[in-house]
């Protein structure tokens, strides 16, 4: 990040208007100083302030001016509560501009070096690499078989020493349940978090203290036997997909523009959407626009309290999951945890360096994600839900007519399906759902949705596939369907699917009218004899 010349130059830009407003700001606290024996107002102006001095001047590299700066603020509070001013601390309090002055040259003079950001979370796309530690060899094959199939690299590994000549793991999985295994008291598990890839620990038992010694060994994913593989692949995939979905979005609602200008060049830096308000009337306009994922917001604005928009937010149940978080120059606990009750989330105190708020906004953007997924996924298949889906069909359909570009729905549906459960049971019936799911998550892009419809009936989403790209797609998934070999109780069978194709090429129709497309190419599908593709145009393929 340092060697980014764009950036270092915005970041001394946005430096060189905070110096500016510094020097202005210490002539205002100067006359406010003078004032202070004739004038009862000025006092609270002054610790106003002083309030935002002491939560900005750090963040800035000003750190000597900004804890002076604190201090004196806390002197004007305690004189703002007194019931008798006390005229000697007035004095002093006169004397505060005067004294800010020399620390802004001392901190100037120990900033010898420009200011750099500190180093931001990369987010590069990530190579799949899992290892497996599992001595049971049908247990290893199979789990090898079904991440291969899912794109990882897989590497089984001959025993914990092995970790340490292993190429870079992304994630790694453990075998605890052969009787006796003692696995995770190997002394490689006692490294210090953050040695080891991601963990996810296979237990005979399903105990509380097994749980706990995942957790204690650093687990992030914990799977007792018969292995559920598709779900352990989701939990996996889970660990990857931070970013997937787009860059996190993040709100800043400050009227300081020029600690907000750098709060956005430190997340924008590290791959985060930033938009700002400084305006609270356009607050909730932008909160739609927008749809952020965390709100950073200041405490204390001219008009407005940061609780009380908070609570303008919370008031919307469009927005009860995503965190606010207050940026704020309050160390007050008390007045913190009033601010809490209120609504609001958590709190990052000023000065705020670089990394705390980065680490603070990952960590809650992430979570918000992570709860929006997990609220918008079906549980079977771990694809979005009907109404999700249909959301990201509009937003899609808005997204191609916005930008004259293709998109094209396939709606899918297992054949004769009703005949495979009454054959060979729910649960069977269940692992073609599943398996269906897990092929067309697995041969789709990133940029295609993919939602459960109904029961054995799913939607895809292909922005910028015309109807050619969607149907070639879908044949070569469907002959691929069709070849999977099931089995259940010995008997061996095998299943199909047929999907109907609508696209959309410019703006001709409405997003409505894809689905209905599809749904009705899907009928002909089926009424000409399964197995098969049909497509909007009338045209059986
Ligand atoms: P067609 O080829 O015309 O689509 O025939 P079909 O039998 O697949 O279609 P139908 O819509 O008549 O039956 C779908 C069946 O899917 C009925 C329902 O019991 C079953 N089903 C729906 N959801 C699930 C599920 O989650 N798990 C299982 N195992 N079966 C399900
Ligand atoms: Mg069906
Ligand atoms: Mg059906």
């Amino acid at each position: 990040m340092a060697d980014n010349p764009q950036l270092q130059a915005q970041l001394a830009a946005i430096e060189a208007r905070f110096r500016q407003r510094l020097d202005d700001e210490l002539d205002t606290l100067n006359d406010l100083c003078a004032q202070l024996h004739d004038d009862p107002s000025a006092l609270r102006s002054l610790r106003d302030r002083l309030h935002k001095l002491a939560g900005s001047a750090g963040t800035f590299g000003y750190g000597e001016l900004g804890r002076v700066a604190r201090q004196l603020e806390q002197q004007a509070q305690t004189q703002l509560d007194a019931k008798q001013p006390d005229a000697a601390v007035l004095t002093d309090l006169s004397s505060a501009g005067a004294q800010l002055r020399p620390l802004l040259k001392r901190d100037e003079q120990r900033q010898a070096q420009p200011q750099q950001l500190d180093a931001g979370i990369s987010d590069e796309d990530r190579h799949r690499h899992v290892g497996l530690l599992i001595e049971e060899d049908d247990l290893a094959s199979q789990m090898t078989q079904t991440l291969d199939s899912f794109g990882y690299q897989v590497t089984r590994l001959a025993s914990p020493e092995a970790l340490h000549t292993a190429a870079q793991l992304d994630a790694l999985i453990i075998d605890t349940s052969p009787p006796g295994s003692r696995l995770l008291s190997h002394p490689v598990f006692q490294q210090a978090p953050g040695q080891l890839p991601p963990l996810l620990i296979i237990s005979s038992l399903d105990t509380f203290s097994s749980r706990l010694q995942a957790v204690r060994a650093g687990a992030v994913g914990f799977f007792t036997k018969p292995v559920d593989l598709p779900l352990l692949e989701r939990r996996l995939e889970r660990g990857f997909s931070s970013q997937q979905g787009g860059p996190f979005r993040v709100l800043i609602v400050d009227d300081d523009t020029e600690l907000t200008a750098r709060y956005q060049l430190v997340l924008s830096n590290a791959g985060i959407r930033v938009d700002t308000v400084s305006d609270a009337n356009l607050l909730l306009d932008k909160m739609h626009k927008f749809i952020p994922e965390v709100v950073l917001m200041d405490l204390n604005m001219p008009e407005y309290s940061g609780p009380e928009l908070a609570q303008v937010i919370r008031l919307d149940d469009d927005w009860l999951r995503v965190p606010i978080v207050y940026l704020s120059a309050e160390t007050n606990a008390e007045r913190q945890m009033s601010a809490l009750l209120k609504a609001g989330d958590d709190f990052i105190t000023k000065p705020i360096s670089d990394s705390t708020l980065l680490t603070t906004v990952y960590a809650r953007a992430q979570r918000a994600r992570m709860v929006s997924d997990a609220l918008a996924r079906d549980s079977l298949t771990g694809l979005l839900k009907h109404a999700d889906i249909k959301e990201q069909l509009e937003l899609e359909a808005e997204r191609a007519k916005r930008s004259h570009a293709p998109v094209s729905v396939a709606m899918i549906d297992i054949d004769h399906f009703k005949n495979v459960n009454d054959s060979y049971g729910h649960a069977c019936g269940d692992n073609v759902i599943r398996a269906l799911s897990n092929m067309l998550r697995q041969r789709l892009r990133k940029v295609d949705r993919l939602g459960r419809y109904g029961g054995e009936e799913f939607v895809a989403v292909l922005p910028g596939c015309n109807s050619d790209d969607a149907y070639q797609l879908l044949e070569s998934i469907r002959e691929a369907f069709n070849a999977l070999q099931f089995s259940s109780g010995g008997q061996q069978f095998h299943c199909s699917f047929s999907a109907g194709i609508s696209a959309c090429e410019a703006d001709a129709w409405a997003d409505e009218e894809l689905l209905e497309r599809a749904d009705r190419a899907l009928y002909r599908a089926k009424q000409s004899g399964r197995n098969r593709l049909c497509r909007d145009d009338g045209v059986p393929d």
